[in-house]
């Protein structure tokens, strides 16, 4: 089946959506993005995805090209066109595409470029590598400090994972004044006893909205939530390990730089909680 995307206004078969050369996307990594998991064929947290994504646009001054209504029935329309049960669509917003390449802004009047496509994955709820845990090594975190705002500059992060795969290990954590900051694609978790420490908000992380459904999940679940930085030696010694992201919901990290993590396995505490996510996640879905 050719997949349907959307290209500003249009649902096209892929082969045929197209946009400029001079778009600020493609030449100055100026554009923001989103990913909403689909599970049954709906939608997870679409709302506190279209909440983010406006804020990066107000960030960044991209005006927003359309209401979360209008969003919202393009994800839906994606989703039944494509016959997408389980998967994600990604978004993206850019500050359009002016006649020429230039680093001033292009004039108010300049349309933002606005692209949907979906991505089936089935068995996405039902992920082996959640059964097994990943492994991660640590990188220096060298991203701009603007990390909150969801912006398509992933040239680091997307080497970030070739230096995993060239290690032998699944992922990066990325690390910086001695702290880690956030995984290429998701937030980091470690859990000692009765408690989930992760990074406090800031610039300096990505605000996941997978982070803070889990966060809510695991405060009603009685546990306790320590939000502060921590290092790579005190991850791996901890109990257990985790990453959360719109993608892999709450994946378990039995591996840190090649030391193993509790006992090598994924922990009770990580499995819990995607049981209860991807649960809870279901039943909110729209
Ligand atoms: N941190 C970074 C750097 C990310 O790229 C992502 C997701 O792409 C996340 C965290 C997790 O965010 P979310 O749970 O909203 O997917």
């Amino acid at each position: 089946m050719t997949r349907t995307v959307y290209v500003n206004g249009e649902y096209l078969p892929e082969h045929e959506a197209k946009v400029s050369i001079f778009d600020r996307g493609f030449l100055m990594a100026d554009g923001v993005y989103e990913v909403t998991s689909v599970l049954g064929g709906k939608l997870i947290d679409f709302e506190g995805h279209a909440k983010r994504l406006a804020r990066s646009l107000s960030e960044l001054e991209i005006r927003k090209p359309m209401e979360d209504e209008a969003l919202l029935e393009i994800h839906r329309e994606l989703v039944a066109r494509n016959d997408i049960d389980e998967g994600m669509i990604y978004l993206q917003i850019t500050r359009g595409a002016p006649n020429d390449r230039d680093f001033v802004f292009p004039p108010e009047e300049t349309a933002p470029t606005v692209v949907l496509f979906t991505q089936s994955k089935p068995g996405l709820a039902d992920s082996p590598a959640a059964k097994e845990g990943i492994k991660v090594i640590s990188i220096p975190d060298i991203r701009w400090g603007r990390r909150d705002i969801k912006t398509v500059q992933l040239l680091y992060p997307s080497m970030g994972k070739m230096m995993a795969r060239a290690a032998g290990a699944d992922d990066a954590w990325m690390v910086e004044e001695g702290a880690v900051t956030e995984g290429t694609s998701n937030n980091a978790y470690i859990v000692k006893g009765n408690t989930i420490i992760t990074r406090q908000l800031s610039h300096e992380i990505l605000h996941g909205i997978t982070r803070a459904a889990v966060l809510r999940f695991a405060r009603e679940a009685q546990m306790q939530v320590e939000e502060r930085a921590f290092t790579i030696e005190e991850a791996q010694q901890a109990d257990e390990a985790f990453i959360t992201s719109a993608s892999t919901f709450v994946m378990p990290v039995v591996e840190i730089d090649g030391a193993q993590v509790g006992q090598g396995a994924p922990g009770p505490v990580a499995n819990r909680l995607r049981e209860i996510y991807i649960e809870e996640s279901r039943k909110a879905a729209i």
